[in-house]
C-alpha cells in the first residue's frame, strides 16, 4: 500500500504497522519529553519521508499540564507535515489513563499489564480496547516482560520472554492491534550486549494476528535490530538513544558559548543536529524511508 501524499495529519498506529508489515519494515518509535524532540524528529521524517510514532511517556512528563502541552504540540505539528505521525502513549498502566489519552486525542495507546497475571493483563488490554476502539484509537499490548530500569529509572525489572503459546489468545480476547514482545531487549542503556532470541520471534510472529512490537531498542547492535525487522517486528521502541544524544548536543552547544547572549539558534542547534543523525540513522535501519 502506498500513502496518499501531501495531506496526513494525525494517523493511528493500525494502519501504519499494517503497511509496515505487508512491505517488511518496521516504523520508528521516539518518546518525546521535550518541544525540540518533536521539531527535530518530524522535520528529519519529512525529509527521509518515513513514517513515524511519536510517543508521550506516563508519568512525570504527562503530569499536571504535560497532557496538553507535548501531545497538544504534536497534533498541531502534524498538520504541517506530509508523513504519517501517529500520537501514542507509552506503557499506561491504568484504564485512568487510557480515558484522558482518548479525551486529548491520542490515536494509539499502549497498555503495560505485563506485570500482571496473564489473565488480569488479558481484562485491562481488553478493556482498554473497549474504551479505545469505539473513538478510533488503537492499541498496544504486552506480554512477556521487557525488563531493564523502569521510567524513573530506579528499579530493575528482569525481562521474561513472551510465550507463543499465550498469543494467540491474548490477541483474540483482547482485540489489541499490536503486540510488545519480550525477546532479549530491555528498556534503558544496557551494562553488557542483549543477545535477541529471534527463533522464540519467529515463532511469535507465526502465531500473532497483530503486528509485532519492539520496546528497549536503544543500544541493541544493528545487525539484531535488522535480523528482528526481518522476522516480523514492525515498531521499535527508542528513546535512551535520544536522551544520549541530546546529551553529546547540549555539551557541544555549552562548549561553543563565546558570549553572553547567544543566537538561539547555536543554543539549540548542536541539539536538534545530534538528534536528527540519531533519527536518521534509526530510519535507515529500520528501512522505513521512503515509505511515506
Ligand atoms: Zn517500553
Amino acid at each position: 500500500m502506498k500513502w496518499k501524499k501531501g495531506k496526513h495529519m494525525l494517523t493511528t498506529l493500525k494502519e501504519v504497522l499494517a503497511d509496515a508489515r505487508n512491505a517488511g519494515y518496521a516504523v520508528p518509535a521516539f518518546d518525546c519529553v521535550e518541544d525540540v524532540m518533536v521539531r527535530a524528529i518530524l522535520e528529519t521524517c519529512e525529509q527521509m519521508r518515513s513514517p513515524v510514532v511519536l510517543m508521550c511517556l506516563i508519568g512525570a512528563d504527562l503530569d499536571g499540564n504535560g497532557w496538553e502541552y507535548v501531545p497538544g504540540l504534536i497534533k498541531a505539528a502534524a498538520d504541517f507535515h506530509s508523513v504519517p505521525v501517529v500520537l501514542h502513549l507509552d506503557h499506561a498502566t491504568d484504564l485512568e489513563s487510557i480515558k484522558k489519552a482518548v479525551d486529548c486525542g491520542f490515536t494509539s495507546v499502549m497498555i503495560d499489564g505485563s506485570a500482571l497475571p496473564f489473565e488480569e493483563n488479558v481484562e485491562i488490554s481488553k478493556a482498554t480496547a473497549r474504551l479505545a476502539h469505539p473513538k478510533g484509537v488503537s492499541v498496544e499490548g504486552e506480554l512477556g516482560c521487557v525488563g531493564g530500569v523502569d521510567l524513573q529509572a530506579t528499579n530493575r525489572i528482569e525481562s521474561v520472554l513472551t510465550e507463543p503459546g499465550d498469543v494467540e489468545r491474548f490477541v483474540a480476547t483482547t482485540g489489541v492491534d499490536a503486540l510488545a514482545v519480550s525477546i532479549g531487549t530491555s528498556h534503558g542503556v544496557y551494562e553488557s550486549l542483549p543477545e535477541l532470541n529471534i527463533d522464540r520471534l519467529k515463532e511469535l510472529n507465526r502465531v500473532s494476528k497483530v503486528p509485532l512490537v519492539l520496546h528497549g531498542g536503544s543500544g541493541t547492535p544493528d545487525n539484531q535490530i535488522q535480523e528482528a525487522v526481518r522476522n516480523g517486528i514492525c515498531k521499535l521502541n527508542i528513546y535512551a538513544d535520544c536522551r544520549i544524544a541530546m546529551a553529546k548536543g547540549l555539551k557541544a552547544s555549552a562548549d561553543s558559548q563565546t558570549r553572553p547572549d547567544p543566537p538561539a539558534q547555536q543554543l539549540f542547534g548542536p541539539i536538534k543536529n545530534e538528534l536528527a543523525k540519531v533519527v536518521r540513522e534509526k530510519i535507515e535501519l529500520l528501512g522505513s524511508a521512503e515509505k511515506a
